[in-house]
């Protein structure tokens, strides 16, 4: 494995950045570690580059320890390199001299940095100074840089998030080849669950300094472990609720319970994508149907917004997601089926 991180722990005065961090990362796979603002990212990053001293736990990079509450192997002696959100390029080195520099005395000095030119597509901008880049061509060069180096671990902190999107789509897409091409493993970190869900094989989710959930993509969406990560992807309905003889009311019908106790309060997660809706002739009287406010074409998919009454005749905005081509009129009445893989309801 080319990472073992051990029971990693960090705080900045009274913030307590890393709680207990326990994770390991295969040979050639590619993580993503997901999470808000302020859950520790960055830090964790930063402990695993050694740009940060480590407090306490142990990290081994490559089989070998590298960092515990004893010693800290500098940023430079570690088989890794880094990308972060300000580049960070050498502002009076040309691109080509930036790269160059990176590749340091290396075997095959020339071939690797041709071969780094091409995989990151900055042939055109060599000769250029970082200044007169723009921020794509900037990012190209930091990620040329970073693999000049011919890292075995490629840390990269939130590379993608100054690009518009046409572009970063196309950045994530050039650096998923890159990094697949090459021998090493990267991690990414992100707060777009879609970037994480694009790029990599293995997503941790992190909130408040602690690891929440680790798994694949699917797993991760499929099988989310409790409100905040069933919500990282795209909107949600949520209804608070509670659990009756193994099921839960909502205003779209019962859902199945999965054995939680008879009266505990719960957040019933109901994706756009989980309501199936049929156009109906006449209005229908059951909790499981409802009227459209709207449907809003966004090409692949459709969002109807509609209205569900429940028996008390209270009302609830509800969002579904079909496929674009269904597209029901304003005061068209609709029945609703649910898929119940879509979801998830999480003790309140
Ligand atoms: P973002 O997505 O906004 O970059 P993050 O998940 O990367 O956030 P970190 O930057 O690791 O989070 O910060 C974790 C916590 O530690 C936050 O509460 C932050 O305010 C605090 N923190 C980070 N760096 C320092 C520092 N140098 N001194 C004091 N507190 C810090």
């Amino acid at each position: 494995m080319i990472l073992n991180v051990k029971n990693l722990h960090h705080s900045y005065g009274d913030i307590e950045a890393l709680n207990n961090l326990k994770f390991s990362i295969d040979n050639n796979s590619i993580v993503s570690v997901l999470g808000p603002s302020g859950c520790g990212k960055t830090t964790l990053i930063r402990v695993i580059a050694g740009l940060e001293e480590i407090q306490k736990g142990e990290i081994f990079l490559d089989n070998s320890l590298v960092a515990n509450n004893k010693f800290n192997t500098p940023p430079e002696k570690r088989p890794i390199s880094y990308v972060f959100q300000d580049f960070a390029l050498f502002p009076h080195m040309t691109v080509l001299e930036n790269i160059s520099f990176a590749a340091g005395s290396q075997q095959n000095k020339k071939q690797l940095i041709n071969q780094v030119i091409k995989l990151a597509k900055v042939e055109d901008f060599l000769k250029k100074y970082p200044h007169s880049l723009s921020g794509g061509e900037q990012q190209r060069v930091a990620l040329a840089r970073s693999i000049a180096v011919q890292p075995k671990l490629l840390l990269l902190d939130e590379p993608f998030s100054d690009l518009d999107s046409n572009l970063k789509r196309e950045i994530i897409d050039d650096t998923l080849h890159l990094i697949n091409s090459l021998e090493s493993s990267a991690i990414l970190v992100t707060h777009n669950a879609e970037e994480a869900m694009f790029l990599s094989d293995i997503i941790i989710v992190m909130e408040k300094g602690a690891i929440i959930q680790i798994g694949s993509p699917k797993d991760i969406y499929f099988n989310p472990s409790n409100l905040y990560v069933a919500s990282l992807f795209g909107e949600t309905n949520i209804f608070e609720t509670k659990i009756i003889n193994n099921q839960c009311w909502t205003p779209l019908g019962y859902v199945k319970s999965n054995n939680l106790p008879d009266d505990k309060l719960v957040n019933v997660v109901v994706r756009p994508e989980a309501i199936k809706l049929n156009i109906e002739k006449s209005p229908l009287l059951s909790s499981n149907s409802g009227v459209v406010v709207d449907s809003k074409f966004l090409g692949n998919n459709t969002i109807v917004h509609m209205t569900v009454n429940d028996d008390q005749n209270s009302k609830y905005h509800i969002h579904s997601k079909v496929t674009g081509n269904f597209l029901p009129p304003p005061a068209s009445s609709l029945s609703i089926t649910l898929d119940q893989s879509q979801i998830f309801i999480f003790p309140r």
